[in-house]
């Protein structure tokens, strides 16, 4: 599907409109040839993961009310309308990559950590037929009765834990299987707990984002524990990790866990653009040099940094991230769904493979195409 019809297709059939961006759109459809010219090193296909966090509507969510998750309601609505259109790009299935939180938090608000896997069996049934991905995504938010709030604990480790096991027998307990692909929440994790992922028996980790330096925690002014960690030099690859750091490649390891860290692009190359942040988000620009390709995104940004993650010397897949409650926010849903317009607007998009984990590393030729437990 030549670009322009699908931009008259997205307006004609999303009950959404998909705003103008005549400019980027335009920009982008160079012929094939000069993108060929543009992206010397790329082999067709391309894998693409589409990871949606699915998640409530909020972070300090409130205890005493089992609100919907409205913004997974309508991502999961735009993204069921958007399947045919990719793949009538691509010319291939396309596979999304749905994780749930299935944690104590969700368990302490909602009766039980599998509440969304009852409430919307529904979307996830359509999701199995299709072949999509399910898997986990935990976060570490403990309610503390002496602070009265929801804290980040990143700090207790036993806590951690407690997560991470109510998640994988929620999630075995929903979907009658193992959970292989895993994601911990506020992109945090350390070697206990990716060691303890691994013993759970899941496959991929696709919680690192390289080149995001050290924080404190991602909302500084509630309370927390511990701190973000330092991915400055976490591999742009997929990687078996050194049982010292988790965060190192160990070149002679031929099992265990395999790493695949999101894509990320540095704002040195899109500074202006990143000025744009406080009007689009809210708030002030977060201090490190790298982002993470999350369609949240002003998509001036978000579709300059695809260029950037397409040219990098060490690029192998583009994975994009989004958290589902944005489909709560009028200004970011606008964002994911003029982001996704300018992705399949590419010159490149006809070889971008909207793909699993498993998928991606068969198409990386990383793991046996013939390997029948994935
Ligand atoms: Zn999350």
């Amino acid at each position: 599907m030549r670009a322009a019809n699908l931009k008259t297709t997205l307006e004609r059939n999303f009950t959404w409109r998909v705003a103008r961006l005549d400019a980027r759109l335009a920009e982008l459809r160079a012929s094939a040839d000069s993108a060929r010219a543009y992206f010397p090193t790329l082999q067709a296909p391309i894998p693409v993961m589409m990871v949606v966090d699915v998640e409530p509507d909020g972070f300090f969510i409130r205890r005493d009310s089992r609100l919907p998750w409205r913004g997974y309601q309508a991502v999961h609505e735009f993204f069921r309308e958007l399947r045919p259109l990719w793949s009538a790009r691509t010319d291939a299935p396309v596979h999304y990559s749905w994780y749930f939180r299935m944690d104590p938090q969700i368990a302490e608000v909602y009766e039980s950590p599998n509440w969304a896997a009852r409430k919307y069996a529904e979307f996830i049934d359509e999701y199995v037929a299709q072949g999509d991905e399910l898997g986990l995504h935990p976060h570490d938010y403990r309610w503390d009765t002496t602070l009265d709030s929801w804290i980040v604990d990143h700090g207790n480790q036993a806590w951690v834990n407690h997560c991470v096991e109510t998640a994988f027998a929620a999630f075995r307990e929903a979907f009658g299987r193992n959970c292989d692909s895993f994601r911990f929440g506020d992109r945090w994790m350390n070697d206990e707990t990716i060691a303890s992922v691994e013993a759970l028996g899941a496959r991929f980790d696709l919680t690192l984002e390289p080149g995001r330096s050290a924080a404190l925690a991602s909302f500084p002014d509630k309370p927390f524990t511990g701190s973000l960690p330092d991915y400055t030099d976490v591999p742009r690859t997929a990687y078996q990790r050194s049982s010292s750091d988790y965060r190192k490649a160990d070149p002679s390891r031929t099992d265990g866990i395999w790493m695949l860290p999101l894509s990320t692009v540095s704002a040195s190359e899109t500074t202006p653009l990143m000025r744009l942040w406080d009007k689009v988000i809210g708030d002030e620009a977060p201090p490190s040099v790298y982002h993470t390709l999350n369609l949240a995104h002003d998509p001036r940004f978000l579709l300059r940094g695809v260029d950037q993650a397409l040219q990098s010397k060490d690029f192998s897949y583009l994975a994009f991230v989004i958290r589902s409650d944005i489909g709560a926010n009028r200004s970011l849903f606008e964002n994911l769904q003029n982001n996704l317009a300018g992705i399949m607007a590419h010159p490149l998009a006809s070889r971008f493979v909207v793909c699993t984990a498993a998928e991606c590393m068969k198409m990386l030729g990383l793991i046996r195409s013939s390997d029948q437990s994935l």
